[in-house]
C-alpha cells in the first residue's frame, strides 16, 4: 500500500485538479482506516501475549524465571520487567546475579533478617 503525499494532494489542489485531489484523499482515508484496523488487531495480540508469559513467569527468591513445560529458563532482573516489562537475563556475577540492563545486583541467596 502506497499512501498517497500530503505534498502531493496540496500540489494538485493549487494545479486546480480537484478530481484527482478527492480521489487521492479518499485513497488516504482507506488507508487509514486499514491501519487503525491493523493496529486494533496488533494490540489484541500483544495484549495475549503479556497474559501468555504473566502466566509462565515466576517471582522466586527476588528474581523471576520462565516457565515452559516443566523446564525453567532464567533468571530475568525483577527490577527491569516490573518497570519496563522487560526480560533481562541475569548474568552470574559470584554470589550476585548482575543485570546490564539496570546495573541492579540480586544476591543469590536472599537477606533473611536476624531472629
Ligand atoms: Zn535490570
Amino acid at each position: 500500500m502506497t499512501l498517497p503525499r500530503y505534498k502531493d494532494i496540496v500540489d494538485l489542489i493549487k494545479q486546480g485538479n480537484t478530481a484527482e485531489a478527492q480521489k487521492q484523499i479518499l485513497a488516504l482515508r482507506e488507508a487509514a482506516l486499514e491501519l487503525q484496523e491493523e493496529n486494533a488487531e496488533l494490540k489484541e495480540k500483544i495484549g495475549r501475549l503479556e497474559e501468555e508469559l504473566k502466566d509462565r513467569l515466576v517471582f522466586e527468591k527476588g528474581v523471576y524465571y520462565l516457565e515452559d513445560s516443566g523446564s525453567k529458563e532464567g533468571p530475568y532482573c525483577q527490577r527491569c520487567y516490573d518497570k519496563d516489562t522487560k526480560l533481562v537475563r541475569l548474568q552470574d556475577d559470584g554470589d550476585h546475579w548482575f543485570c546490564y540492563g539496570c546495573s541492579h545486583g540480586y544476591p543469590k541467596v536472599p537477606y533473611s533478617p536476624p531472629v
